[in-house]
């Protein structure tokens, strides 16, 4: 579904990822993990046009993304909920989800979705009309994941959705970007919390200093003796 083959990113003058191949099939759960500044960010925005390979190539479905404009990416399916989740805080709830539905793929299917999407986040129906800024953070984190849920994307792609949650939380979340996967959605989940990723993920990739370094199925790698020693503290 997404094919990512030998790009280089660069910030001005300053390269950020060398080389970086890696793909995720249709239905699967990936990981991409990594310490602070390893270049997980920086993929993510590659991915959603944010940010211009300089060489290499990005394919969506077959087709080059890495030309394309990010309106264009999304309006392809490609989802990305960014760090920090950039909610609006003085809008409710429901409001917040409904910006997720204006692109044209999901515009008709708005009330379905938002049905759905309170199936999989009962809290955030009994507080739809609560004002975003005022939800503890878990919450909000749950609200940036069923905004992106709206568009109905066929990648979602999260940037450390566990990122400032409380233990119990953080395995709500990786709980549910499981379910979303079961759901039928393809997920790239980018994570610091290299533990609980590779647990819920099919196949994870190691980037460290904007290279992949080692790459295999989520429980094999959190068997893998590199791993346990620079990310397990084992
Ligand atoms: P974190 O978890 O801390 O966000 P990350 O793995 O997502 O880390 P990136 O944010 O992708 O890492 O950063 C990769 C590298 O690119 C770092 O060395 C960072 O300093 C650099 N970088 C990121 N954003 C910019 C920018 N706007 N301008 C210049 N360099 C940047």
């Amino acid at each position: 579904m997404l094919e990512v083959q030998g790009i280089d990113v660069f910030y001005g003058q300053v390269q950020a990822l060398w080389d970086v191949s890696f793909r995720v099939d249709e239905g699967e759960l990936v990981t991409l993990v990594g310490a602070n500044g390893a270049g997980k960010t920086t993929t993510l925005r590659a991915l959603s046009g944010l940010l211009r390979p300089r060489t290499g190539q990005i394919r969506f479905q077959g087709e080059p993304i890495h030309t394309l404009p990010g309106h264009r990416v999304t309006d392809l399916g490609l989802a990305h909920i960014p760090e920090g989740r950039q909610l609006f805080p003085d809008m409710t709830v429901e409001e917040n989800l409904l910006t997720g539905s204006y692109v044209s793929r999901a515009r008709s299917a708005r009330q379905q979705s938002l049905e759905h999407v309170y199936q999989v986040f009962p809290r955030l129906q009994e507080r739809r009309r609560q004002l975003a800024g005022s939800l503890s953070g878990g919450e909000q984190q749950m609200l940036a994941i069923g905004r992106a849920l709206m568009s109905r994307p066929r990648l979602l792609m999260l940037d450390e959705p566990s990122l400032g949650l409380a233990p119990i939380l953080v395995r709500e979340v990786f709980r549910i970007v499981q379910e979303i996967r079961d759901q039928g959605v393809t997920v790239l989940l980018v994570e610091q919390n290299v533990n609980q990723a590779l647990t819920v993920a099919d196949r994870a990739y190691v980037l460290e200093n904007g290279r992949i370094t080692l790459q295999g199925p989520g429980q094999e790698l959190l068997g893998d003796e590199r791993v346990r020693a620079a990310y397990l503290g084992i």
